[in-house]
């Protein structure tokens, strides 16, 4: 059992104002594997308050001073990493490869960015007449969810860290043991008591204490849009930034001159990595009308491939997170029959031999009409749509008409065409046949957000601006 009750506040591990503990699940056995404690306003007053001490010297902390913190984090992410590779594998059910891989590479990317990026940083600028200072915005509540539970923490953790904040994290109370870790991590790292604290809970004990408290001065979410409007709802009357990195419904242009069986398969793998539990997920590919017959073909050779399974064996994605998770998946896959999408793989009900764990069948649709509730909600699992143009005019025009603009994708050999239908994408990232930076912004248009992350871009996040005039 992986229990955890006492919440990182002050640099202590302490035990939480009212008891009230609650068991995590393992969504392949469907069986517990630890408990946590739900917070409540108080364990998140006593969090600020400690934040908002330290922030007292950390603002004014040196760049070596941060820059070994930093370093020092990156070496104990080392010694655990099997430790959180672990823990996500049994909380969110993601194979032990993928945890291993992307989930824990991308923790310790993020912070060798920081530290690139730290490195070099200007805090300040002298402008003509006028000295402009980039300060920290102070303390700032942190929300995460569970999809790429380290990746997500990551984000905002070390630009924050790097940028003088200090920080309360809530991560989601679906898969809360990488965090727990990753606290143990910031202690064995040497930071200091109150930079960084953890608060666990739900949304409506913890998310909410922090969303409406009046000292602090920024909310960092990332997680459904649902969960964002209630968020920047309850943060207003206290005017703190909020920013938010929210759903997707990310087309996938695959040109009339890409290698299009290829491109297709390409793009139906993407789809079905971590369970389709990805925001950037490729979840609507849009190939020419014409072409439809060859990537029903394609797609459903590929999700075939596909192997659902224990997350310790060799399979390839494991179980969807939760039977919550896996209900609504079931009822968009059993909406797409009744809109007569066509159904090419997969489709209702658990794949054979898995009865136990939330697992999906690796799915795909094809002739999918963009008003069809599977081409408009996130579907968040294993489920592929295919949809077709007739032009790259339409293609264009079905790929914006969505109310998310989080990520995109285009394949093709002729990159220059490629990104002329780039510049018309409303999205916040376009990646041509499969491009990946860890120094590219990352954020949403329309209601998949309004921060950027990553890199540089995640510093500004953090910053406030102050001009001092009349010192040219
Ligand atoms: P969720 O919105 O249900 O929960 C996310 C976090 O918010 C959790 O910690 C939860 O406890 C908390 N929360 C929920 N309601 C809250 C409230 N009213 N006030 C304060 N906190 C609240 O999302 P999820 O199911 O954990 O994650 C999946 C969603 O996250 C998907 O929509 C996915 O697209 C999105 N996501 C976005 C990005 C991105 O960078 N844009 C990245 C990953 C996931």
């Amino acid at each position: 059992m992986r229990d955890c009750t006492k919440f990182y506040i002050d640099g202590q591990w302490v035990d939480p104002a009212r008891a009230d503990t609650r068991e995590v699940e393992n969504p392949a056995t469907e069986k517990a594997i630890g408990h946590i404690s739900f917070g409540s306003a108080a364990d998140v007053d006593k969090a600020v308050a400690a934040a908002r001490r330290a922030f007292e010297d950390w603002q004014f902390s040196s760049r070596e001073t941060r820059l070994e913190l930093l370093r020092a984090i990156l070496a104990e992410i080392g010694k655990r990493r099997e430790d959180l590779a672990s823990a996500i594998s049994d909380e969110m059910g993601a194979p032990m490869s993928l945890a291993n891989g992307p989930h824990v590479g991308l923790l310790a990317g993020h912070c060798q960015t920081a530290i690139e990026v730290l490195e070099s940083f200007e805090f300040e600028r002298q402008d003509g007449p006028t000295l402009h200072l980039y300060e920290p915005i102070g303390v700032v509540g942190m929300i995460t969810p569970w999809n790429w539970p380290l990746n997500q923490i990551a984000c905002k953790v070390f630009p924050a860290l790097a940028t003088g904040c200090t920080m309360i994290l809530k991560p989601s109370e679906i898969a809360p043991f990488n965090a727990v870790i990753f606290a143990e991590i910031m202690d064995a790292a040497g930071v200091p008591a109150g930079v960084f604290n953890l608060v666990n809970g739900d949304g409506p004990g913890v998310g909410e204490a922090i969303s409406g408290h009046p000292d602090i001065d920024m909310v960092s979410f990332t997680g459904s849009t649902r969960a964002g409007v209630a968020i920047a709802a309850n943060a207003a009357p206290t005017v703190k930034r909020v920013a938010q990195e929210l759903g997707g419904k990310s087309p996938n242009i695959v040109l009339d001159d890409s290698v299009f069986a290829q491109s297709v398969a390409r793009g139906t793998t993407a789809m079905m990595g971590n369970s389709g539990q990805t925001c950037t997920a490729p979840s609507r590919m849009l190939v020419p009308h014409q072409r439809m017959e060859e990537a029903k073909a394609a797609a459903r050779e590929a999700a075939e491939k596909v192997v659902p399974g224990d997350p310790k064996g060799n399979a390839t994605i494991g179980p969807v997170v939760s039977k919550a998770q896996w209900d609504k998946i079931q009822g968009l896959i059993e909406q797409g029959i009744a809109d007569g999408a066509t159904l090419v793989a997969g489709g209702p009900g658990k794949p054979e031999g898995l009865e136990t764990g939330h697992y999906v069948r690796p799915t795909v649709f094809a002739d999918v009409t963009n008003d069809m509730t599977i081409a408009r909600e996130e579907i968040f699992g294993p489920v592929l749509t295919i949809l077709g143009y007739e032009d790259y005019d339409d293609a264009v025009r079905i790929a914006n008409d969505t109310e998310y603009g989080l990520a995109s994708h285009i394949t093709g050999e002729d990159v220059e065409t490629a990104k002329k239908l780039a510049r018309r994408i409303r999205a916040g990232r376009v990646a041509i046949n499969g491009g990946y930076d860890m120094n590219a912004a990352f954020g949403g248009y329309k209601k998949s957000g309004n921060g950027r992350e990553w890199g540089r871009f995640g510093f500004h996040d953090f910053l406030e601006i102050k001009a001092v005039m009349g010192v040219g």
